[in-house]
This record gives structure tokens, sequence and C-alpha cells, in this order.
């Protein structure tokens, strides 16, 4: 039986990931915080703040796994700027612990651990090339672009010392699991509670970023194509096709039936963001062609879902 490590398996990405490796008959551990977080049944839960605790490498000592996906992070970029320094040890310390242990078994020849890291668009920053891909320059605009950067050269520096590590650089990824930190589900939560009558207006930040959403259990999906794949390398994964906050307000204001989303949304500076890069678009064409991926689920049907769930929460 094969076995998996997932940091930061609680949440979206992590939950999505443990039931694709359960349902393929996995024995998954998984780092959770402490014992108030749910975790998803089957998983082997393994108490660790990440954040304080630096055992994380005797965690992958006792555990021996076959494949570990590093997927805890401090995820949201605007509260990175809030937290830069817990930033830096979440985003990238953590990950130069958890590679120097995945080195130390390498190094004794027993075992050979499939590390998978969840890089971001964000070390893309601003792009000025569009789209994105394996090759585009590395140059981070915020500090959760800069600490995932970090971590994306280090996993770049472990490959060539001959550890299987892959970067899998995620474009935004969304599905009813995601909390209202991030722009997609604060929209389709609001516009949920704007049509059943329990909120009256939704503030928001810049409404021109264009961003390439995809839905989460497809990264989910490539992710583990990445760690089944027999060579490590960095992959984009990305839908190839963007949209623009607004667009996003007018899809889930529409499919939750509110008329005029104009008269209940209302910006405010103190939302906006150094550093927003305008328009995230990603070519994912190489793991397509590598690990035959390719999305499943387009823009529409994301955003439907999502007002769906937020919907059905209220009746
Ligand atoms: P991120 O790309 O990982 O930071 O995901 P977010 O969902 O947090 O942000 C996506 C885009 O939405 C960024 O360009 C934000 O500046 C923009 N945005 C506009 N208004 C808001 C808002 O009220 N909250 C958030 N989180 N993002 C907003």
């Amino acid at each position: 039986m094969k076995r998996a490590l997932i940091t930061g398996v609680t949440g979206q990405d992590g939950s999505y990931l443990a039931e694709l490796l359960l349902a393929r008959d996995y024995e998954v551990h998984g780092v959770t915080r402490d014992a108030n977080e749910a975790v998803t049944d089957g998983v082997i839960a393994h108490e660790l703040d990440l954040a304080t605790d630096s055992a994380i490498g005797e965690l992958i000592a006792d555990v021996e796994p076959h494949e570990i996906y590093n997927l805890a992070a401090l995820s949201s970029v605007y509260q990175s700027w809030q937290n830069p320094t817990l930033t830096a040890r979440l985003n990238g310390a953590v990950v130069a612990e958890m590679l120097a242990a995945v080195k130390l078994i390498h190094d004794r020849g027993t075992t050979g651990i499939r590390f998978i890291q969840a890089s971001s668009a964000e070390i893309f920053g601003a792009p000025t090339q569009s789209p994105q891909n394996e090759q585009t320059a590395v140059r981070p605009t915020s500090p959760y672009g800069a600490a995932k950067a970090y971590a994306h050269g280090l996993v770049g520096a472990y490959r060539t010392a001959g550890v299987a590590a892959s970067s899998v650089i995620l474009y935004n990824h969304e599905s009813p699991r995601r909390p209202e930190t991030f722009v997609t589900r604060k929209i389709t939560a609001a516009a949920a509670r704007i049509a059943s009558g329990s909120q009256e207006t939704l503030e928001l930040g810049n409404m021109d970023a264009q961003r390439d959403w995809g839905w989460a259990p497809d990264y989910a999906d490539a992710l583990f194509r990445a760690a089944q794949h027999p060579e490590a390398d960095d992959f984009v994964i990305a839908t190839g096709v963007s949209h623009s906050v607004r667009d996003f307000v007018a899809a889930a204001f529409s499919r939750a039936g509110v008329a005029d989303w104009r008269d209940r949304v209302t910006v405010s500076d103190s939302l906006l963001r150094s550093g927003d890069a305008p328009l995230q678009l990603g070519d994912a064409s190489k793991a397509q062609r590598v690990l035959g991926w390719s999305p499943t689920v387009e823009f529409d049907e994301i955003v439907s879902a999502m007002v769906d769930h937020d919907l059905a929460l209220l009746r």
C-alpha cells in the first residue's frame, strides 16, 4: 500500500487530494494544526503547528511516505502583507525543513520519496509575458509570492541534488470549499445572501484584476499526476482563460437571480493591494503533454456550482 503525507490536509486542496488518494487505496497521513480541525475521514492525522514547531522532518522520517504533498501555506496574498514573517516561515522555511528531511532519506538510498510543492502563479508577480509558462521570469510582488518563489527555487536546487521534487505552479482554483478570504467565495456567498435578503451590499477591491480561475479538484488531480510522473519537474497548471473580478460578480449575481449587481457592489480602497497583478494567464500545455492533464470545468460552471452551494446553505 502506498503512503502519502499531505501538509495543509484540512484546506480546500488538501481535502480534495486526500479524497482522491483514499479512493486509490493510499494510506493518507495529514498534518493538522490542532485537534479542532476537521479532517477527511480515513486520514491519519498528525498534530503539528508548522508555524512554531520544526518537527516536520521527524514526522517525514517516521512516516517515510512514498509521496509528500506540501499544501500548507499562509494562502492569502492579502494577509501575507499583514504577516510577512509568518508567510516566510510557512511558505518558505518549512519547505526547506521538509526537503532537507527528504534528502537525508534519499542519501541513505532506502527509498525514493516524491515531493510535490504547491507553487503559485504569484511567483511571477505582475508578469509582462502572457500567457506565463515554466520559463517565465520569477519576479514576485508580494510577501506571499516572494516566499513561494524561495520555495520554488529550493525545489529546483534539491532536484539538482538528486531529490525527486516537483514544483506545480498552480493558478487560482476555486470550489465551495474556498474560504471567504478569497474573492470568488466572498462574491458567491454575498450574492446568495443578497438574493435571499439577508445582506444589502458587497464591498470589493480591484474589480479589474483578471485571473485564470480553475476548478480545485482538477488541480488536486494535477498534483497527483505530477507525483506519478517518473521525472520530477516544474509544471504550470491553469485553464488558459482569464476573467475579471467584475465578470465573476456579473456571473454570480446573475446565477443567484439578482437583476442588477451594480446597485449592490461598492469598491473600497482599503481592499486594494500593492503589487496586484492586473492579469494572470497560465499556459498548461507542458502539463497537458507530459502529464496528460487538462481542466474539466469551465468558468461559468465553477461560478454556478459555488453560487448554488451557497444558496443551498441558506435554505
Ligand atoms: P489570490 O489571487 O490568491 O490573492 O486570490 P484572491 O481571490 O484573494 O484575489 C484574486 C483577485 O481579486 C486579486 O486581484 C484581488 O485584488 C481581487 N479582489 C478584488 N476585491 C477583492 C476582495 O474583496 N477580496 C479578495 N480576496 N480579493 C479581491
